[in-house]
């Protein structure tokens, strides 16, 4: 199965794959916002971001040619592997599914120090602002960013994976639960209970109520996967745990946490 996929990648003209990526990109688009408005729907009542407005054109349009440049990124990666500047090993044993916390872990870094760069005021405005003009996000939320901010996400990963030759598997499954993460994130609400933050561990991860935040609080909750980069660097929303799955707390000032926070 790998090996019949990897031999259409190494044959296919530039058309076929074209073609079959944009419907894979697409399809994944789809499914996205689906499976999320579905979940936004199902727990309409734990709202941690006020709701949305109309569906703009603009968002729409933007979603979509979002998705075609994911596209392009994806040619451009399979570009990089035919000449042999990306490699991937074909291994599927423990090895590989190590790559998924290695490649978690790499990006969780990578991505929150792009994240706190594009929040720099020589940045920001070209960059990251369209992303937070939005700030009552929905699952399209997650494909609604500047198109420059879109290109550098994508060259971050294709530049990670130039350097570490991670596993088909590790790869595949790093993507899908980026997708998972981003999906989850802008949500609007809190399908998770309210007493998440009491779970060891689990506590640590970015979930729906923590980038809801970051969309009302910009200046806090920069991270992706997990909080680990937050809480180290100070940027941890202060009341974070212990308003988790409700809307921010307007009345308290919205300055990063450096202290301990009152939350188990
Ligand atoms: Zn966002
Ligand atoms: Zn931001």
């Amino acid at each position: 199965m790998l090996e019949a996929g990897i031999a259409w990648l190494e044959t296919a003209s530039w058309l076929e794959m074209t073609v079959a990526l944009a419907a894979e990109n697409f399809l994944l688009l789809l499914l996205a916002i689906t499976l999320g408005e579905w979940v936004a729907r199902r727990y309409a009542a734990a709202r941690v971001a006020p709701p949305a407005p109309p569906l703009s054109r603009f968002e729409v349009g933007l979603a979509v040619f979002n998705t075609l440049l994911n596209t392009a990124t994806t040619l451009l990666g399979l570009a990089l592997w035919r000449a042999g500047i990306i490699r991937f090993r074909p291994d599927t044993g423990l090895f590989a599914w190590l790559d998924v916390f290695a490649l978690v872990a790499i990006m969780d870094l990578a991505m929150y120090l792009l994240h706190r760069l594009a929040h720099h005021p020589w940045l920001f405005p070209w960059l990251h602002r369209l992303h937070h003009a939005y700030d009552r996000p929905r699952p399209l939320t997650l494909f609604v960013l500047h198109p420059f901010e879109n290109i550098s996400f994508g060259l971050l990963w294709l530049t990670v994976i130039s350097v570490y030759p991670a596993s088909w598997l590790g790869m595949s499954v790093y993507l899908a639960l980026n997708l998972f993460f981003g999906t989850v994130g802008h949500l609007g609400v809190e399908p998770l209970p309210a007493g998440w933050p009491n779970w060891p561990g689990l506590k640590w991860l970015a979930g729906s109520t923590f980038h809801a935040w970051h969309h009302q609080r910009p200046e806090t909750n920069f991270g992706f996967y997990t909080l680990t980069w937050d809480r180290l660097f100070g940027t941890l929303e202060a009341n974070y745990w212990r308003w988790f799955g409700r809307l921010p707390p307007a009345e308290v000032p919205t300055a990063p946490n450096r202290v301990e926070p009152n939350a188990p």
